[in-house]
């Protein structure tokens, strides 16, 4: 059963490379003279953002970035503390860099983001080996952190900001293909779900300066990327309030006076697609007690927001969602759906967070969770065990009283009802024409492309002159849970009808 639910998540995790639990690691920047920094990151697309902040405050104090961690310098390894697993992969990890260290005495190995930040100075007692500890807050202090231990110190910054979020660095690209890019519109969390660390480890929601934001989206445009990914733990409570920017705003951003202006999520939506409706405007995560219908008439009103919402149910079982302090029940999260549906209609690509065998939930709370995808038709899902997380308010509160045997059972159970419905609403595309933006070559061959729909799903197809970055109108032909397949049709503007049946 245990090797059936690592294969279903494992194509589950294929179907988005921004799932949960992948790694990535820096690569190699083309200098000779500098020194060398390896980071590998581990967890959300959060993190793998964070650590292209960090790639730039360490290029200002002259390193560059390498993939192999022979070679380095400094060793980073950019943790998630959001399951005990994500944790445990890097207790492994650090034994093998350290196995680096022994050979290469010198070399210094930093730990970063939540894990540093939950652990603090404990983690340099656990893990002897570890120079630099390093909290999301911190990472502009890394220079004299390294410094620090270069002396034989070691380096702890945890220190949680109310008002950091890196507005004026250019994050360098890590793992890019060019095409498609995070931009990072705020930090942290104030919601308290019961089961997550998120707020203990990336401490209080703030929003980030809407014109650095316009800035960043502007420049990647202006170098080529395509597509940009509005991240934060709950994009649907952005809000700022500050003077006008560079730009002429509009009235539909909510000006309420000359010198303060408000903007909410809505509103720097429509900032970012304004920057060309070539640029494809991607967003995550939304919050079900905060997505306004404001949000989904902007996305309606702009061909390039990308009509793909991921949002998170984590039950679907109203008590359970009550312990799990997610401030909504089920009839509000299915009356949000309804509202997608409504205004965006059944094309629109949902996504969700399910978690099983959370505290108390009896077989028939766990039902609830299945009735609630049936009823849904999610297109695809990030489905966990429930792992309780030390200092977290269920942790506090509660007993984790369902066996693992029985968290185990009851994911597999979702996985298998989400793989069934996600395989059709895949089938119900065959014979559509879907525009794709093109990201690079199929890796499992050199002859076809690889791209993504207006939904999120990733699309095949044999890649004829096509380049990477064009928008490629696709008749798809075939699919599985995860993938679609098809052959080109015509190169489209980005403006072009996304979805027309073919008769
Ligand atoms: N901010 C997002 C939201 O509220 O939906 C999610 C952020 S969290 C990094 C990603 C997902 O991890 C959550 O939606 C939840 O399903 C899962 N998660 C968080 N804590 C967990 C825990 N203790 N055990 C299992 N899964 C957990
Ligand atoms: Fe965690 Fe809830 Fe915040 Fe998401 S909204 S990061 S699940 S506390």
């Amino acid at each position: 059963m245990e090797h059936r639910i690592a294969d279903t998540l494992k194509i589950l995790t294929e179907a988005d490379k921004e799932a949960c639990e992948i790694v990535r690691v820096s690569e190699n920047e083309p200098v000779s003279s500098k020194k060398r920094l390896f980071i590998e990151s581990y967890g959300c697309q959060m993190n793998f953002s964070d650590s292209e902040i960090v790639a730039s405050v360490m290029r200002e104090a002259g390193y560059a970035t390498t993939s192999d961690a022979d070679n380095a310098d400094v060793l980073f390894l950019n943790t998630c503390s959001i399951r005990d697993n994500a944790e445990r992969k890097v207790r492994k990890r650090l034994t093998e860099l350290n196995m680096i260290k022994k050979r290469k005495p010198g070399t210094l190995i930093g730990i970063l983001g939540c894990m540093a930040e939950r652990l603090k100075a404990k983690l340099l007692d656990e893990e002897k080996m570890v120079d630099i500890v390093t909290g999301p807050d911190a990472y502009r202090d890394l220079p004299r952190l390294i410094e620090e231990a270069e002396t034989g110190q070691k380096g702890v910054n945890v220190f949680l900001s109310k008002e950091e979020t890196y507005a004026d660095i250019s994050p360098i690209r890590l793992n890019s293909n060019g095409i498609t890019a995070f931009i990072s519109i705020m930090r942290g969390c104030d919601n308290m779900c019961s089961f997550c660390v998120v707020p203990f480890t990336r401490g209080r929601e703030r929003s980030r300066d809407p014109y650095s934001i316009l800035k960043e989206a502007e420049e990647l445009f202006r170098d080529g990327y395509k597509e940009v990914t509005l991240l934060g733990q709950n994009v649907d409570s952005y809000k700022w309030t500050g003077q006008p920017g560079i730009i002429a705003v509009s009235e539909e951003l909510n000006v309420n006076s000359p010198t303060q202006v408000h903007v909410n999520f809505a509103g720097l939506l429509e900032m970012v697609a304004l920057v060309s409706p070539e640029l494809r405007v991607r967003f995550s995560t939304s919050h079900p007690k905060d997505i306004t219908d404001e949000v989904l008439y902007t996305i309606k009103k702009h061909d390039n927001i990308c009509k793909y919402i991921h949002l998170p149910a984590q039950s679907g079982n109203s008590r359970v969602l009550e312990i799990m302090n997610r401030t909504y029940n089920r009839d509000w999260y299915l009356d949000r759906i309804d509202s997608i549906r409504r205004i965006l209609g059944d094309d629109c690509g949902i996504s969700h967070d399910m978690i099983t065998g959370f505290c108390t939930e009896t077989e028939e709370e766990h039902q609830d969770s299945v009735s609630l995808l049936e009823y849904v038709k999610f297109d695809f899902g990030y489905m966990f065990a429930y792992s309780e997380r030390p200092g977290t308010l269920a942790a506090k509160k509660f007993t984790d009283d369902i066996p693992a045997d029985i968290k185990q059972r009851r994911l597999a159970e979702i996985i298998e009802v989400q793989q069934r419905i996600s395989m059709e609403r895949n089938q119900r595309l065959i014979g559509t024409i879907q525009k794709i933006l093109v990201e690079g070559t199929s890796k499992r061959s050199e002859d076809d492309f690889i791209g993504r729909n207006d939904q999120n799903k990733k699309v095949i197809f044999p890649r004829e002159n096509f380049k990477k970055g064009d928008y490629v109108n696709v008749m798809i032909t075939d699919c599985t849970t995860a993938t679609l397949r098809g052959y080109a049709v015509e190169k489209t503007p980005a403006l072009a009808n996304s979805h027309q049946p073919v008769s």
